[in-house]
């Protein structure tokens, strides 16, 4: 082969590698460097030009940082319509009670409750209705723990008195107040939604009994002292601290040592007539120091 023609050859041969390398190279995509400059935190790479070979690395990253659809973010309808599922409490209240679900109550202060319900009314054993005049506004423990009241042994107080139980007057539910709503005193159950004052109940055939009431027998309001007691861990009423001549207070607060308050004088009118001898007393146990220290007077 003649020189001239060999070095044509070699020539032809390099040619494409020559050719290629000096070729205009495309810039690689600005959309990675568009989304990096989203993160201001993310120090930026020097801008360099790129070699040959990179591109085909590049590729797949810039279709990797193409901005991903949001095929995932939205939330069906029907989990987000679905409401929340009742307590196992407002399961249990509504079978035997009248109940309207109320939201939460937060503040202010440390007043508020979770799981609130009004009371309407309830229904006794025999299917007869009980009203609660007004509603009352409880945390649904509480509530429940009233209607089991009402329905078990207030019910029952009243058909010894004679007649069937129709009606009980609520003198306060919640309400976001001090102790005998003294400003400034420790919040009461009333503000938790934990507490009930009840002044007194109807019968059937029209009688109204106040629950404090020196004229009314001693048995029934006896009865239902002992009941109230017994369900709840605080009871006070006439005889208490002064606040509760009208009207009796049940609540479920939590004590240290679950320690309880059962302060209700039931009294008649012969009990206001001077006797010659020392009477017997029901007055309350005495209050442990430690205990009054921390909760102060029966005060509610
Ligand atoms: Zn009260």
């Amino acid at each position: 082969m003649p020189r001239a023609a060999a070095a044509l050859m070699t020539l032809a041969m390099v040619a494409p590698a020559a050719a290629q390398q000096a070729a205009p190279v495309p810039l690689p995509p600005l959309k990675p460097l568009e989304l990096r400059l989203d993160h201001h935190d993310v120090p930026l790479p020097p801008i360099r030009p790129p070699r040959p070979g990179e591109e085909a690395v590049q590729a797949p990253a810039s279709q990797a940082a193409e901005p991903v659809p949001p095929a995932a973010e939205p939330v069906p309808p029907a989990a987000e319509a679905a409401p929340p599922q009742p307590s196992a409490c407002r399961l249990a209240l509504a079978a035997k009670a009248a109940i309207m679900p109320l939201p939460p109550i937060s503040g202010p202060g440390e007043c508020g409750a979770v799981d609130l319900v009004r009371l309407e009314g309830l229904v006794l054993a025999d299917w007869s209705r009980v009203i609660l005049n007004p509603p009352a506004t409880l945390r649904c423990e509480m509530a429940l723990a009233v209607v089991d009241w009402l329905r078990e042994d207030v019910a029952a107080t009243a058909a010894a008195m004679g007649a069937r139980l129709t009606a009980v007057e609520n003198y306060d539910s919640y309400a976001c107040r001090g102790r005998n709503r003294v400003a400034g005193a420790k919040i009461s159950e009333h503000g938790k939604g934990n507490a009930i004052d009840i002044r007194a109940f109807h019968l059937a055939d029209g009688r109204r009994i106040e629950w404090t009431d020196l004229a009314v027998a001693k048995p029934p309001r006896e009865s239902l002292k002992a009941s109230a007691c017994a369900r709840f861990t605080t009871v006070l009423g006439p005889g208490s601290d002064g606040y509760h001549e009208g009207h009796i207070h049940v609540d479920l607060a939590e004590r240290r040592g679950g320690y309880r308050m059962c302060q209700w004088n039931v009294l008649d009118l012969t009990d206001l007539i001077p006797l010659p001898r020392p009477r017997p007393t029901e007055a309350p146990q005495p209050v442990p120091a430690a205990e009054t220290e921390e909760e102060g007077p029966a005060a509610e």
